[in-house]
């Protein structure tokens, strides 16, 4: 396995036209030194481009600029920012003309979240999820997904600030781009880079079983998060296809296998959708799953989305709901929604990746 530092460069240097990263060190002459530099001006000092790394020298700089050896992999082409100032959604603009949306949420001061996407468009097409009924397109490669972060981490730099934890909840299915994911991972992770702590970062999925084994065996603490949404598979099924490919009996042994082996809390998103998933006895079939202290629930008031294919729950609702799972000892929490005057809130990352419509 390359170590972060290659696994950049190597990325780098191919986009650059190089068939790997040694064969880029071999054309320029480059010392490993040399590489260090190069990688820790991009992911630690988050120098804005490669004539700000004032450590290499000119002629070199001058050369790699030649030859397209860019430190971003994507290319910012929309930022908007909701009228609290709390949430910035960008849209970005791949190599290959593909599109992908990022946000920074800022909870006063104390955390700066970001959730990045991991794929542009998604297969899985949960009934509710503006990104799911766009359909896939590609996975993103690890510093597609890393460079999404070191825009905002840049951002946030100029104000002495810093990205404080990611949510790899932004479009596709991460465990479906499961190397890249765990690739970029390394690079937001290493203390020679970015030097973000793995209790920082949490990985959503739709539940993909055989995925989540093997994510419990690397016994890593980033934090694994289960977009459940229903308690049953008839009501499941309904909403997530993927749920007729792997039941809720499947998914529950998946997850009390995972703690068993990392003995790590797991956190249940539930999306609350009126009258399909918010009854009583929703409430009490979601707690009988919910099997002790490392079983947490996350109820998430449902944000609009242009298809309309369904509607959310009403506040006093989705409290009365949690009061319910409360009295049955299960930990619940109510998710606030950010950032949804910029369709910015989950699920409403959308269909960018599409290709627009031309001006006539
Ligand atoms: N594919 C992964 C990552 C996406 S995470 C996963 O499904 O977990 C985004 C989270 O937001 C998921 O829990 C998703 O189900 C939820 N979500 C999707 N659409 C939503 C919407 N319109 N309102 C609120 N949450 C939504």
């Amino acid at each position: 396995m390359l170590s972060a530092r290659d696994l950049w460069i190597d990325e780098k240097a191919r986009r650059a036209g190089h068939q790997d990263g040694a064969a880029f060190a071999v054309a320029h002459g480059l010392k490993g030194y040399r590489l260090d530099q190069l990688y820790r001006a991009a992911t630690k000092e988050l120098v804005p481009d490669l004539d700000a790394i004032t450590t290499l020298p000119k002629e070199l700089r001058t050369a790699l600029a030649a030859e397209g050896f860019g430190l971003d992999a994507v290319e910012p082409v929309v930022v908007q920012r909701s009228r609290d100032g709390h949430t910035t959604k960008v849209l970005f603009r791949l190599h290959d003309g593909n599109e992908v949306e990022a946000v920074l949420m800022e909870h006063r001061g104390e955390r700066n979240t970001v959730c990045f996407s991991s794929q542009a468009g998604c297969a899985y097409a949960c009934a509710f999820c503006s990104t799911g009924q766009a359909g896939y397109t590609r996975n993103l490669s690890a510093t597609e997904i890393f460079d999404q972060v070191r825009w905002f981490a840049r951002e946030l730099a100029t104000q002495n600030r810093k990205v404080t934890n990611l949510v790899a909840m932004g479009q596709g299915e991460p465990f479906a781009n499961y190397e890249n994911v765990m690739a970029s991972i390394a690079l937001f992770n290493d203390p020679k880079g970015f030097g973000l702590g793995h209790r920082h970062i949490t990985v959503s999925t739709v539940g993909l079983v055989d995925k989540i084994d093997r994510f419990a065996d690397e016994h890593t603490q980033v934090n694994l998060a289960i977009s459940l949404h229903a308690p049953t598979d008839a009501t499941r099924s309904s909403i997530m296809p993927v749920n007729r490919k792997w039941s809720m009996h499947d998914l529950m042994a998946a997850v009390e296998r995972y703690i068993a082996k990392t003995n790590r809390k797991v956190f249940f998103e539930y999306v609350m959708l009126a009258g399909v998933n918010d009854t009583d006895q929703h409430a009490h079939d979601l707690a009988r799953l919910m099997k002790g202290p490392l079983y947490h629930v996350n109820l998430i008031p449902y944000n609009n989305t242009p298809d309309g294919l369904v509607r959310g729950t009403e506040d006093a609702r989705i409290w009365e709901f949690a009061k319910l799972l409360e009295e049955r000892g299960v930990a619940v929490t109510v998710r606030t929604p950010m950032g949804r005057d910029i369709a910015a809130a989950c699920g409403q990352l959308r269909a960018e990746t599409q290709p627009r419509a031309k001006a006539s």
